[in-house]
C-alpha cells in the first residue's frame, strides 16, 4: 500500500480527522543536545498548511508543552506535553493534570539528590537525565532508576535518556484518547513512548532510526527518519 492509499481515510475528510505528531525524532531530527533541536523550515510550512485543513493537529511530546510549542513554532496547533500530563491549546494557558502537578515537587527533590553529571532537562513534572555522548554514565543511571522505582516514581528509558516521572500512569496513548473526540486519527512517532498511541489510532506512522524500538516497524506506514516523514506531511496536505 502506498502512503497516499494508507492516508486516504484522513485526506478524504480532513474536517473529521485528527493528526497527532511526536516532535523529537519525528518532526525535528535528533541532535546531541535536546535544546539544540530544530524543526526544518519545510516541515513547519507543511504543518502550517495541514493545520488549516484538519479538525485537529496536535504535537504530542515528552517535552514540557510550552517547550514543544517553542520548538515547533506554530501557536495555532495544540500541544500535549510531558507525555500527556500537560495540555496547551491555542490561546489558552497550559493545563497540568492535578494528579501530576502534586508529584512535580517530589520528582525535583529526588533528582536534586541524585545527580550523576548527566545533562538534566526539566519537563515540569518529569525530569530527564540525558547521556548521549556519555555512555559511561549508564551504570550510574541504572542505579538511580532502581532507587527512583523503590521510592515510588515511574522511570522510563528512551533514546539515550532516563526519565523520572510521577508515580501515576500517564502516557501518550491516554492523551490521544482524551483528545480524539470521534475523529479519524493518525499518530506518528519514533520511540518507545509512541507505541501506546499507535494502539489507539486508525493510522499509525512509524519513523525509524538506529535507536528506536523494533516495534516502530509494525506501524501501518513506516518511513525513514524525519526526512522520510516529510513525505507523509506532503501526502496529508
Ligand atoms: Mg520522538
Amino acid at each position: 500500500m502506498t502512503v497516499t492509499d494508507a492516508l486516504r481515510r484522513l485526506t478524504e475528510a480532513p474536517e473529521r480527522a485528527g493528526i497527532f505528531l511526536d516532535v523529537d525524532g519525528t518532526l525535528a531530527p535528533i541532535v546531541e543536545r535536546a535544546s539544540d533541536a530544530a524543526v526544518p523550515g519545510e516541515t513547519r510550512d507543511l504543518l502550517e498548511e495541514i493545520a488549516g485543513r484538519y479538525a485537529l493537529v496536535a504535537c504530542v511530546s515528552g517535552r514540557a508543552a510550552e517547550d514543544a510549542r517553542r520548538l515547533v513554532g506554530l501557536p495555532q496547533l495544540t500541544y500535549v506535553g510531558s507525555h500527556g500530563a500537560e495540555l496547551l491549546e491555542p490561546g489558552k494557558p497550559v493545563r497540568v493534570l492535578p494528579a501530576f502537578a502534586e508529584w512535580a515537587e517530589r520528582v525535583h527533590a529526588f533528582v536534586a539528590a541524585h545527580g550523576v553529571g548527566a545533562r538534566m532537562e526539566d519537563k515540569g513534572p518529569i525530569v530527564a537525565y540525558h547521556f548521549r555522548g556519555s555512555d559511561e554514565l549508564e551504570p550510574k543511571l541504572r542505579a538511580v532508576a532502581d532507587e527512583a522505582e523503590r521510592s515510588g516514581f515511574i522511570t522510563h528509558w528512551g533514546r539515550k535518556v532516563l526519565e523520572v516521572r510521577p508515580g501515576v500512569e500517564v502516557n501518550k496513548g491516554m492523551a490521544v484518547k482524551e483528545l480524539r473526540d470521534g475523529l479519524t486519527t493518525l499518530y506518528a512517532g519514533d520511540d518507545v513512548t509512541d507505541l501506546d498511541a499507535f494502539e489507539v489510532v486508525d493510522v499509525s506512522v512509524g519513523v525509524t532510526s538506529d535507536e528506536g524500538p523494533p516495534e516502530i516497524r509494525r506501524a501501518d506506514v513506516v518511513v525513514d527518519g524525519p526526512e522520510g516523514f516529510v513525505e507523509v506531511l506532503r501526502a496529508l496536505r
